[in-house]
């Protein structure tokens, strides 16, 4: 195992500060709308969830009582722990360790696209596991 030694900027310490940051990023974009064309889905309550709900992101729930589609906004201490590119709502930013620097489009999109590939190696990866007959490993 690998031991990070970037400095993550400061969290929101208590729920009561996470609110008014969770409402800004919310503000900030645009209410998304269910894949299974319901129409705009509608913000989690904020002073029901717990810390560490709030502290990944903003989340969403079909507004469709018959559907159980969310989503989530990442937020940007959770971008910041994975080292990914944040979305602001009009442009991306990345944490470099040191402070919020921001990045192009075009950065955020190859970030991205890494991300899929790496994703979809790891999937097949398990795929092909899965199909072998497991080997136990010397310790
Ligand atoms: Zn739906």
């Amino acid at each position: 195992m690998t031991t990070t030694t970037t400095r993550l900027p400061a969290d929101p310490k208590t729920i009561a500060e996470m609110i008014p940051v969770r409402q800004a990023e919310m503000k900030a974009r645009k209410t998304p709308r269910c894949p299974l064309k319901h129409g705009r889905m509608v913000a989690r309550t904020l002073e029901r969830q717990t810390y560490e709900v709030m502290w990944c992101g903003v989340w969403y729930d079909c507004a469709d009582p018959r559907c159980s589609t969310s989503t989530t906004y990442p937020s940007r201490e959770l971008a910041a722990y994975h080292g990914e590119a944040y979305f602001t709502g009009s442009g991306y930013e990345k944490w470099d360790g040191a402070a919020w620097q921001p990045i192009t489009d075009e950065q955020a999109g190859r970030e991205f696209d890494a991300r899929k590939t790496e994703r979809e190696r790891r999937e097949a990866e398990m795929r092909a596991a899965a199909r072998k007959p497991r080997r136990r490993h010397a310790a």
